[in-house]
């Protein structure tokens, strides 16, 4: 388990996550997401503690043979997940942040939290996270199911979006369901939340009663849209992924109904 306190500074070794561009290299053993090193290489940012260790992440050129990040999070525990989606946002955030948004002056990274510190305007940034909903709208045992354009052939989603400066949350699920399906929808409730580090969503998720069942496609962000029985769904998201979750809490409690 990732513990969220900043190893001292001069902490030299512990776990160490090396990630590339585009991918993330397996340990010696060909399997885990990281090795044990004496001496971490030089620039490594500290994430926390692994079990009691200090862990570490350090950006390489890898190369092509590391697996997507995606491939990842298929077959790594929720620990493991939760510490390679933190790896991931910290090195881009860092990555992306070396000069000042204010100024253009050159930034430096604070070393006792994920900060990083413009010493000319004094302005600090932290790193973005982006909260997004993501709902399941069902109908009795019905559930509301999506095709984004950018879907492999088949699947079948539920609806997520961005939640927008100023709006509340639950504003921003009655908002999106009615943009992109056209239904309005009655009672929503809060099921639970997911990391989803592509690159930096926080997936807030709902369960959402719909009020009725016309659909009315907006055809740009999504490109069909259909209710569908517990017994007969379409090709659906991965398990890891928050929407499948949703999907099969719902079918679960169906089932038992
Ligand atoms: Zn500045």
């Amino acid at each position: 388990m990732l513990r969220r306190e900043m190893p001292p500074a001069d902490t030299r070794g512990g776990w160490l996550l090396r990630l590339s561009e585009k991918g993330v290299a397996p340990a010696a053993d060909g399997k885990s997401l990281m090795e044990r090193r004496e001496t971490w290489p030089e620039g490594v940012l500290r994430l926390g503690y692994w079990n009691d260790e200090p862990v570490a992440v350090t950006v390489e050129a890898g190369d092509d043979s590391w697996p997507a990040p995606r491939d990842w999070l298929a077959q790594l525990s929720p620990a493991e997940s939760e510490l390679l989606a933190t790896a991931l946002q910290v090195t881009h955030w860092e990555r992306d942040h070396r000069f000042c948004g204010r100024c253009g002056h050159p930034t430096r990274r604070l070393l006792h939290e994920f900060a990083m510190q413009c010493d000319n305007c004094g302005l600090r940034g932290y790193p973005r996270i982006s909260p997004c909903i993501i709902t399941l709208v069902t109908h009795g045992k019905d559930m509301l199911l999506a095709r984004s354009p950018r879907f492999p052939p088949q699947r079948y989603s539920t609806l997520a979006g961005f939640i927008e400066p100023g709006e509340a949350v639950e504003a921003a699920v009655r908002r999106e369901v009615m943009e992109e399906v056209g239904v309005e929808v009655g009672r929503v409730s809060f099921f639970k939340s997911q990391s989803w580090p592509f690159p930096h969503s926080l997936m807030m998720g709902f369960f959402a009663e719909a009020a009725s069942r016309r659909i009315r496609i907006d055809g740009e962000e999504i490109v069909d849209a259909a209710w569908f029985t517990p017994e007969r769904l379409p090709q659906l998201p991965p398990v890891y992924s928050i929407s499948r979750q949703l999907i099969e809490t719902h079918r679960g409690a169906v089932a038992t109904r």
